[in-house]
């Protein structure tokens, strides 16, 4: 339904803050931009809504080339952190205020009015003003306004991020069930991963203003496809080693390990291994395919201990439960359960 087609954004002529940026979005889909501050994903959305005009590339909806429409004839919804709620107008005329440029007569008005009321769980509070609401409650006008007038198109840039975490939570249920229900497409703004991954149908990682990678985000947690996508969701622990087939690599001499890769890696070619912390087992014993280490540095978590260990791959980082408590000095072996190690040739 959307596609962004090797968009670029350059504000001084000479450098791109987004480069050759390519994205589709179907119909009915929740798809979020992930980064790090600065990586170009408010400028993304911005090109989305038409508030920017890319140097380089388009934008299309429904096949339609939409580049140079302008903001206002887009008709999309659009929700901003600060939700920008207008304060001399009462729950009901900021919802209504685009129906009314609309020119909706009374009645119609009234009865779209009600059914987002409903639906964003705002009845009761039509003749309070912004400054009466609470923080979830501004959130919800502000998402009431934005989808009462059914847009094509519902642009979301980090409207949680006011709220407090239990807040948060409660309200990213609310996002997707109303999305959900109303089926509008949606694209979301956040540099929260646990948010992001929670609600979203797709996931778009952005780095300096391209896109690592874009997909379902078990997929993304599951199997980064390069550094950038593994360390930004947690992955640690990088270990060169070479490829002796498609799964099979090895850490050195002797040391074979089985491990997914996103991409077809050659035979004989470099790669680098990695693995979460919590999913590298300890044991005090040895046992075949392990690798021997000695722990350098114990940090206590609260839940689990934090293991720094030296090995001939390196320093890794391991994250155990307290069942088993092992001391600076002690050796120790570690184990990679294959479907957890992944492989990353960029
Ligand atoms: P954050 O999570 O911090 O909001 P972001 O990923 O949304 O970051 P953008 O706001 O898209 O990042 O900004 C991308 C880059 O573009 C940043 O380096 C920013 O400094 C730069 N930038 C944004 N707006 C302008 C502007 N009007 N003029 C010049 N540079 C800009």
């Amino acid at each position: 339904m959307i596609a962004l087609k090797d968009i670029g954004v350059t504000y001084d002529k000479k450098s791109f803050i987004l480069k050759n940026l390519s994205m589709e979005i179907k119909e009915g889909e929740l798809v979020s931009l992930l980064g790090p501050s600065g990586c170009g994903k408010t400028t993304t959305l911005r090109v989305i809504a038409g508030l920017i005009d890319p140097a380089e590339g388009g934008f299309f909806l429904a096949g339609k080339d939409y580049t140079r429409v302008p903001v206002h004839k887009r008709g999309f919804g659009m929700v901003f952190q600060s939700y920008a709620l207008f304060p001399h107008l009462s729950v009901y005329d900021n919802i209504g205020f685009g129906l009314k440029i609309k020119g909706l007569d009374k009645q119609s008005m009234d009865e779209k009015i009600r059914q987002v009321l409903e639906i964003c769980g705002l009845e009761g509070l039509t003749d309070r003003f912004p400054k009466q609401l609470s923080g979830g409650q501004r959130q919800r006008v502000a998402l009431a306004r934005a989808i009462v007038i059914e847009p094509k198109l519902l642009l979301l840039d980090e409207p949680l991020s006011n709220l407090d975490a239990k807040l948060r939570l409660s309200m990213r249920i609310e996002i997707k069930r109303i999305q959900k229900s109303l089926g509008i497409t949606t694209v979301f703004v956040t540099h929260d991963q646990e948010e992001c991954f929670s609600i979203s149908d797709r996931v778009a990682i952005m780095n300096r203003g391209v896109i690592e990678q874009y997909d379902r985000p078990e997929v993304i947690y599951r199997c980064p496809k390069t550094k950038f996508v593994a360390s930004f969701i947690g992955f640690e622990n990088f270990m060169e080693a070479k490829a002796l087939g498609e799964n099979l690599f090895e850490l050195s001499e002797g040391l074979r390990y089985n491990a997914i890769g996103f991409e077809a890696i050659k035979k004989g070619g470099r790669v680098t291994l990695s693995i979460r912390p919590e999913d590298i087992v300890l044991s005090e014993k040895r046992g075949d395919g392990q690798l021997a280490g000695e722990v350098r540095v114990r940090t206590f978590l609260g839940k689990s201990y934090q293991y720094e260990v030296k090995t001939q791959a390196g320093r890794l980082l391991i994250t155990a439960d307290d069942s088993k408590k092992f001391e600076a000095g002690e050796t120790v072996y570690l184990t990679f359960p294959r479907e957890k190690l992944i492989a990353l040739s960029r």
